[in-house]
């Protein structure tokens, strides 16, 4: 077995039976996977961690994701809306600590409004920052017009994930209608690229029913999908969802907590000057989650900047971390944890993907 993993990981693209192979391995197996990883990062992308400072805008959703808290079928969810000064406020905290980057992220709404509210945020954010702040969307589904008209404003960067590549998993874990269809998915991921966004994908790990020939696909489908981004993390239930009716069916905690390290580690290996995100998900399983994934392949961190009375209310998943910490705290806690994990944080740098640079010519 584990002269088949040295075998294996002498290459660095691998089949989907090699995936499968690593994806299962122990422990020797997987701390060799980890050690290759840490090298390619360190040579790729340097061992540096870019901060964006993360902006849960609002928990208002029109979609009914089974596996999400904030679905719109959750009666039990109340909703918010940030203010503009709010943002703002958020927005001026991420200009003088130097972040250089925020992300923005809700429910999903899909109206002119809405579409407008974003746009006239993005002018006003580019202002309060003299034009320095990097801006990440994560906003779902929209047309190709929105998303050139959201690139036009300001931002360059897009999370969208895929959350799963296999379009029958896909159909059990979302209601099967045209408002959560896998092509329509699809056709966004690609639109992104098109308005000329930095694209980052993910999916999430240890979903009910979801198998280890599953995730070896997802990680093709981001290699073939040549992905400038990911965030990827483990599915955690949550009991106010339909999906959890399946919960006895899941891996445990710390299993899907694994994987995801796993998954990070071979897409590094796999795409070597992408972006990585340690996401909050993996610190909701494990209180060193995110340092750990910093140490095996993720060069990006998102320090929450959403005001403490709303975050509470947007939890996608049940024990979400950092629920009551002032941006300050989060981020003291968050510097002092990159350090002990031998890493930089790239303060006022976009820390912008590598990969996407090469793929416009740009380096
Ligand atoms: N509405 C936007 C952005 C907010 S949801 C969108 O759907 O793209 C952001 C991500 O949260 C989703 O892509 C999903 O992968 C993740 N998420 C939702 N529910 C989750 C759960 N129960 N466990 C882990 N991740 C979850
Ligand atoms: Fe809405 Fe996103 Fe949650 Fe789906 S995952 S219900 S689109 S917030």
């Amino acid at each position: 077995m584990i002269n088949i993993i040295d075998d294996i990981l002498l290459k660095d693209n691998f089949t989907h039976e090699e995936l499968m192979i690593l994806l299962a391995s122990d422990v020797e197996g997987r701390n060799k996977i980890f050690k290759k990883a840490a090298q390619i990062k360190e040579d790729y992308v340097g061992n540096i961690v870019y901060f964006r400072g993360l902006i849960e805008y609002s928990n208002s959703c029109v979609k009914n994701c089974y596996y999400c808290g904030i679905r719109a079928g959750n009666k039990f969810s109340t909703r918010y809306n940030l203010t503009d000064e709010e943002v703002f406020d958020a927005v001026r905290y991420a200009y003088e600590n130097n972040f250089a980057s925020i992300v923005i992220q809700s429910g999903e709404r899909v109206n002119v409004g809405f579409t407008e509210k974003i746009s006239a945020l993005l002018k006003e954010i580019k202002q309060i920052s003299k034009g320095t702040m990097g801006v990440t969307l994560s906003l779902g589904e929209q047309d190709l017009e929105t998303y050139q008209k959201w690139f036009k404003a300001g931002a360059h960067r897009y999370l969208l994930r895929i959350e799963t590549s296999n379009r029958e998993l896909y159909k059990k874990i979302h209601p099967d209608d045209a408002m959560h269809d896998y092509n329509v998915r699809l056709e966004a991921l690609k639109n992104l690229k098109k308005a000329g966004f930095q694209v980052g994908t993910g999916v999430m790990v240890g979903l009910p029913f979801q198998t280890i020939s599953d995730l070896a696909d997802d990680l093709i489908f981001f290699k073939e999908l040549d992905i400038d981004m990911a965030g990827l993390g483990p599915y955690i239930e949550h009991h106010q969802t339909p999906l959890y009716i399946e919960k006895d069916r899941l891996i445990s905690k710390t299993e899907r907590f694994n994987l995801s390290l796993k998954m990070i580690a071979l897409l590094r290996i796999m795409m070597k000057d992408i972006n990585i995100a340690a996401t909050t998900a993996m610190q909701a399983i494990d209180p060193m989650g995110r340092e750990k994934a910093i140490k095996v392949g993720a060069n990006v961190i998102m320090p929450n900047l959403t005001p403490i009375k709303y975050r509470e209310n947007y939890q996608l998943y049940e024990d979400k971390p950092c629920m009551d910490e002032e941006a300050d705290e989060c981020k003291n806690c968050l510097e002092a944890r990159i350090k002990i994990a031998g890493h930089t944080i790239g303060y006022g740098e976009w820390g912008d993907s590598l990969h996407f640079k090469k793929r416009k010519g740009l380096i």
